[in-house]
């Protein structure tokens, strides 16, 4: 198998790239790479079948990102929730700690797409430092979020070092990476890697699958490598338009990732980031889906449909409304549409 830094560095990262494999407009691509990144690895750019197809719009820039106006930098203020660099305190008990500015791929719709695989964000043994030092400090984090960029894509050496750092403070119950990885450069997770993560139980890992062609072989040895080391893996999709808001598409995804041994955690409503409004969907359509996955899937496949709420204000789920009528009985329709009751005062009369 081809070593997972040679086909990072096969990556098409330029219009010219690009164009060995797909006719393109290398005019529109050039202007939108000036702002935003692309880099699309040999292995994803492989997944794709032709122009416009649902990977094809998660790794190819279009001049749409460009166009919207109404959307913001930082829809979810985690400037002003960093109280040192590249970490965000929203919530108590957990932090968001970045590590990492590079990815295996620059997703179009990346929330952090202001700053990531850009210089504008700089992350350093000195950066690293002082979050280590936040976090012992602040006695009421229990939880550490690793992210980025993507962690995975640094040494196993540095994020051992990283990880060991974190696991020396006694206030830290639990590390949780957030890695595409497993999607977008499923080679990377070898026997190495797994056994230096399996040092720092309990460990998580979520991932972020979108479509059920992402669920390669590739895919499922990395998935099953790191299910076998004793890591719960969950996943974090995002409703895309034109990718995977629909019934059929999601169904099949969180269905097959069950399978992989990965749990569908969150749907994610998109953010308002600069540059992915093509991407939005209302969220009636979202709850719609929702309603339908419901019941009709394995409860273990279904995960919560949720935004996170503009200005750092935190995850909103959104939840399909299942109480037509409060009272002595509330009254429901099923997930087959079967009208049914449950009485508050125990008679099922
Ligand atoms: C999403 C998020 C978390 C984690 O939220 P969970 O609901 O526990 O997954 C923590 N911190 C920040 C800043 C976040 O955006
Ligand atoms: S892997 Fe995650 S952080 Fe990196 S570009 Fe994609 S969505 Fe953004």
């Amino acid at each position: 198998m081809t070593h997972w830094k040679t086909i990072l560095q096969n990556s098409a990262c330029t219009p010219a790239a690009l164009a060995q494999h797909f006719t393109i407009d290398c005019n529109a691509l050039e202007q939108v790479i000036a702002t935003y990144p692309m880099r699309i690895n040999s292995y994803y750019l492989n997944l794709i079948h032709s122009i416009g197809d649902p990977l094809w719009k998660q790794a190819v820039p279009d001049l749409a990102e460009l166009c919207d106006s109404v959307c913001m930098h930082d829809p979810l203020g985690e400037e002003k929730l960093s109280p040192v660099p590249n970490l965000v305190h929203k919530y108590p008990d957990r932090v968001l700690f970045l590590v990492a500015s590079e990815c295996a791929m620059y997703c179009r719709f990346c929330t952090r797409k202001r700053k990531v695989g850009t210089k504008r964000m700089l992350i350093t043994e000195e950066t690293i430092q002082a979050g280590i030092q936040y976090i012992r400090e602040n006695k009421e984090i229990r939880e550490v979020l690793i992210s980025g960029g993507d962690p995975l894509l640094l040494s196993d050496k540095r994020l051992d070092s990283i990880l060991s750092r974190l696991r020396a403070i006694k206030t830290i119950e639990v590390i949780r990476i957030g890695s595409r990885v497993p999607c977008t450069l499923p080679m990377r997770i070898n026997k190495e890697l797994v056994t230096m993560l399996q040092k720092h139980h309990p460990l998580y890992i979520n991932t972020h699958f979108n479509h059920p062609r992402e669920l390669t072989v590739e895919a499922e040895k990395a998935c099953t490598l790191l299910a076998n080391a004793g890591i719960p893996l969950g996943c974090q999709t995002v409703l895309l338009k034109g990718v995977n808001d629909n019934y059929k598409t999601l169904q099949t995804l969180f269905t097959g990732l069950l399978r992989l041994r990965v749990k569908p955690y969150y749907l994610f409503q998109t953010d308002l980031t600069r540059g992915t409004n093509h991407f939005r969907t209302h969220t009636s359509s979202g709850i719609a889906i929702m309603r339908r996955l419901i019941g009709s899937i394995s409860g273990m496949a279904v995960p919560t449909y949720a935004l996170d709420a503009p200005g750092g204000k935190g995850k909103i789920p959104l939840t399909p409304q299942y109480i037509n009528e409060r009272g002595d009985s509330l009254r429901f329709n099923n997930y087959l549409g079967k009208p049914c009751t449950y009485p508050e005062n125990g008679d099922p009369a």
